[in-house]
């Protein structure tokens, strides 16, 4: 079970929406710090054990040097990624560039930054040292394919586009050490959203016995294991947080038999977990619009799924708290709508909440990853501010609204009027 609470009362919200108008998504910096530092003590045991944060979940430079405070690396994925990394302040072996199908410029930016390269497939080793040469350092990305059940959001494995078969790891590293490489890290990630902690080290079992295997075979050594994202979050109320230090013990046991005992290591482990750092500390704010009694009530916010996708998405639970009417008796089920002319743009169907009037304000939980940053202009909707709500209370914009100015700057309008038709 999780109670759903909110770091800010009616009150707050209300002082907050003067100055900033809803809708907006709002960040806990003393949430999102407080799992980052029990994250980090969770696998105390393990020496140089790091987090990438996967910033694609809410990829915010103000966000990311937060967490770069408490210890966090970077997992990029594209150019802007990298790019935020840079601004950040952030080099070296800060980054994990995990990517698939990449472009060449996209590692010249990455190996540019000093960033670990994990590599998705083994005909990009050609590819890098043809265009760019190989770093000192090389990560492959380990499919495990029918060794290992995927779940609901990921898939199977083996349908999965991602990483090397097993043979081709054992081919790829060859390679590598025939190309001169020296270093090495391997990597898997096979989840998504998944909430139990045993499952994390049935991946970590796998990978070790890989490394294992390998290491032997090829006689070289590994300096990590990157284990992922994939830590789900509690959307549900039922549904409980992942248990890290049971997550960690797992994988410690895992770790003693497989790289201890067999003469190994050590290994640093690392993660790229991006849902559970930010998911939880993040709110979309909005207010309702219009109340609306036809076949079905219709709760109408001033937000859309272009704020927030994953509902329309993946049809995705998120809690909404109607903060103010906690004690309120009459419950309607509604659904909770946004404006787009898609009849999918719903965030709840058949919620029951307080009875709601135009002007409540609505709080939907849980936007703190791939919440603004799946957001899209379709029907002209402009994308939220992004406000962070800070450890001492103060309430700071890190990115504004966007303006009609910003929907239209990629237009040419002058060229419209010598436009002939
Ligand atoms: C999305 C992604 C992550 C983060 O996944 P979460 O489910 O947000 O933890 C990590 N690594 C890669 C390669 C990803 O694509």
């Amino acid at each position: 079970m999780t109670e759903k609470k909110l770091p800010f009362t009616r009150e707050t919200l209300e002082k907050i929406i003067e100055t900033y108008p809803t809708p907006f998504h709002i960040y806990d910096e003393a949430g999102m710090r407080s799992y980052a530092k029990r994250f980090v003590k969770a696998f105390s045991w393990n020496e140089g054990f790091k987090e990438y944060y996967a910033i694609k979940a809410a990829p915010n430079p103000y966000l990311m040097k937060i967490l770069r405070q408490e210890g966090f690396g970077i997992d990029c994925s594209s150019i802007a990624e990298l790019e935020i990394a840079e601004k950040v302040g952030m080099s070296g072996d800060e980054i994990m560039f995990t990517s698939n199908d990449t472009p060449v410029d996209e590692y010249k930016k990455a190996v540019a930054l000093g960033a670990i390269i994990n590599l998705d497939d083994i005909s990009h080793i050609q590819y890098l040292d043809d265009n760019i040469g190989l770093p000192e350092l090389v990560c492959f990305r380990y499919n495990p394919g029918s060794l290992k059940e995927g779940n609901a959001i990921i898939g199977h494995p083996e349908e999965a586009k991602y990483g090397f078969t097993r043979s081709q790891l054992f081919e790829g590293y060859q390679i590598l050490i025939d190309k001169g490489v020296k270093r090495f890290g391997i990597h898997t990630m096979v989840a998504s959203n998944e909430l139990d902690p045993d499952y994390f080290a049935g991946t970590a079992q796998i990978l070790f016995e890989l490394i294992a295997d390998l290491s032997k075979k090829l006689n070289i050594s590994f300096e990590f294991a990157n284990l992922g994202g994939g830590i789900g979050i509690p959307y549900k109320p039922e549904q409980s947080e992942v248990d890290l230090e049971r997550m960690s013990r797992g994988i410690k046991a895992n770790y003693d038999r497989y790289i201890t005992e067999n003469g190994l290591g050590p290994i640093k482990l690392y993660f790229e977990s991006g849902r559970a750092i930010t998911g939880p500390y993040g709110y979309l704010v909005s207010k309702v619009l219009h109340i609306k009694d036809t076949y079905k009530k219709y709760a109408g916010l001033d937000s859309s799924m272009a704020n927030l996708m994953r509902p329309a998405l993946y049809g995705s639970y998120h809690h909404i708290s109607v903060p103010g009417k906690e004690a309120v008796q009459t419950r309607i089920m509604y659904d909770v709508t946004g404006s787009l002319c898609e009849n999918n743009d719903k965030f709840a169907i058949n919620r029951v909440l307080p009875k709601l009037a135009a002007g409540d304000i609505v709080v939907i939980h849980d936007t703190g990853a791939h919440g603004h940053s799946m957001g899209f202009n379709y029907n002209g909707k402009l994308r939220s501010a992004e406000l962070l709500l800070r450890e001492e209370g103060e309430v700071v914009e890190i990115r504004r609204a966007e303006t009609l100015d910003d929907y239209f700057a990629t237009l040419d309008l002058n060229g419209i009027d010598s436009f002939k038709v």
